[in-house]
């Protein structure tokens, strides 16, 4: 992100941002929801952290993380408010050695206390994909059985989880609300009126260590074989499973709609 930040267009936030309101949620849980909603109203991100992860939520909730370009800016935030919230982490096993070394450097610079590495079973990848390679043939069935599988299996005990993920990134994730509910828990989105700019001052302010792909050319980093660099002028994501219809990879698409 540093020093690329005006290298890269983005989506327009402008587009497509009414909220969609969900006609298959519980009563109940609507009234939940509306009520955080209106909590949540006016509130920064620190502000929307604080109520992720106190009052009712104490201890019932997790920050899916996949320490990529902008993911420090989160967890940074996070750690103010409790630096011993779960992070949860997904290994794919397909994942840039840069990616690796950068969890490590961030969870002892931000004192996180509890980050969890998830990734598929030994039965799941013998079963599924033994050669490793069906990320080349079915990007879809990969990304379902390295993390959306390994995902809701670890967040099964919590009751929310809290993204990184923003309005300006994609065209799914323009409609998104600060609080949402999201496969059976609330999802709460901090950042998800910042901008490029706005990462980029935090990181600055706050001295935060940078992904080191980012200077690179790789303004947004998942995994090794789905990741290219992007050229000026080309959209922020447009690295990202570039030459598929495809731009999110299963986790946070759902109600109304991060970064992994
Ligand atoms: S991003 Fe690519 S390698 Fe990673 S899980 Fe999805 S398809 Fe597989």
């Amino acid at each position: 992100m540093s020093g690329n930040t005006n290298k890269f267009t983005v989506i327009d936030s402008s587009r497509g941002i009414a909220p969609r309101p969900d006609t298959r949620l519980d009563p109940a849980v609507r009234a939940h929801l509306t009520q955080l909603q209106h909590k949540a109203e006016g509130r920064d991100a620190h502000g929307i952290l604080e109520l992720a992860l106190t009052g009712e939520f104490t201890g019932k909730t997790a920050v899916v993380s996949s320490f990529g370009a902008e993911s420090a800016v989160l967890l940074h935030l996070m750690a103010t408010v409790d630096p011993n919230t779960p992070v949860l982490f997904l290994n794919t096993g397909k994942l840039f050695g840069e990616t690796l070394r950068y969890r490590d450097r961030l969870q002892d610079t931000l004192g996180l206390g509890d980050v969890r590495s998830l990734s598929p079973s030994l039965a799941a990848r013998q079963a599924v994909d033994p050669e490793g390679t069906l990320w080349s043939r079915d990007t879809d069935a990969c990304c379902n059985f390295r993390k959306v599988v390994p995902l809701n299996h670890a967040l099964a005990p919590f009751a929310a989880q809290i993204t990184g993920r923003k309005r300006f990134q994609t065209r799914e994730r323009a409609g998104m609300q600060p609080v949402e509910f999201h496969e059976g828990r609330f999802r709460f989105n901090p950042l998800w009126q910042w901008d490029l700019a706005q990462l980029e001052a935090y990181m600055e302010a706050h001295k935060l260590p940078r992904h080191p792909l980012v200077e690179d050319g790789y303004p947004s980093i998942g995994c090794m074989p789905c990741t290219r660099r992007v050229q000026a002028g080309e959209d922020y994501r447009a690295g990202r499973w570039s030459g598929l219809d495809k731009d999110e990879c299963g986790i946070h698409v759902g109600v109304d709609g991060e970064g992994i």
